[in-house]
């Protein structure tokens, strides 16, 4: 595993972009509070695993969630992580990180799948709000790598466009049969380093920013039964 170089900034070039804000420093970021230090790939991990840590013992700051905070980010926003997260009711992104207003820019689709809409909109989170980590997001009980594992052994696929789904989900749970795997479990875990995977490759941008360290990637699996994130693979960051 390779770590962000010590000093480096992952913040890019202040853009015109109207979405992201205008009167941010170049070390410190006036919407968020935080130094260039905070953002690199590493620290917004420990981040989002420390407000993990929160979440699972009930110890919840629930930070930046108030009027004050939303009314800072009127003029823009500078998130630091972007999370491609199933859309299941179970998982709020934002609860079991906790974390607050313009902490984090979500995209949910069910399985987490990844379609060009999905890249785009990982890509504008890397390119255009400098986010410093990406985070892929499975987790126990999906129904979406349920109901591929199912139409492969059945041979039951839906008819509808909820057969995109099982398009998009069954090369995982087939790398995960030929290497020997058998469990629900084990093919959540392939699908997000699946997911990992095809997003690494599928975007030069990304492969960009995790070859000069200033982005982070890794796949991560939600536990409902405890709250608990596990990992599950990292690119350019090391899991503590
Ligand atoms: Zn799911």
């Amino acid at each position: 595993m390779t770590t962000s170089a010590p000093g480096s900034d992952p913040q890019p070039t202040p853009s015109t972009n109207a979405y992201r804000s205008t009167n941010a420093g170049p070390n410190k970021n006036a919407n968020t509070g935080t130094s260039a230090d905070d953002r690199t790939p590493q620290a917004v991990l420990q981040q989002l695993l420390d407000g993990n840590d929160r979440f699972v013992q009930g110890k919840a700051l629930r930070p930046h969630q108030d009027r004050d905070r939303l009314s800072s980010l009127t003029q823009g926003q500078a998130p630091k992580a972007v999370v491609l997260a199933c859309s299941d009711s179970r998982v709020p992104v934002e609860l079991l990180f906790d974390q607050g207003f313009g902490d984090v820019f979500v995209i949910r689709t069910a399985g987490e799948i990844v379609d060009m809409s999905v890249l785009a909109s990982l890509e504008f989170a890397v390119e255009g709000l400098g986010v410093s980590l990406v985070v892929v997001l499975g987790h126990e009980s999906c129904g979406a790598v349920k109901a591929a594992s199912e139409a492969m052994s059945q041979g039951a696929v839906p008819e509808s466009f909820q057969r995109v789904l099982v398009e998009k989900v069954a090369p995982s749970v087939m790398v995960a049969r030929s290497e020997g795997h058998t469990t629900t479990d084990d093919y959540e875990k392939q699908h997000v380093r699946s997911i990992v995977d095809h997003v690494v490759g599928r975007s030069p941008e990304i492969t960009a920013k995790l070859a000069d360290c200033t982005v982070g990637v890794v796949g991560l699996r939600y536990l409902l039964e405890n709250g608990q994130v596990e990992a599950v693979t990292a690119r350019g960051v090391a899991m503590p």
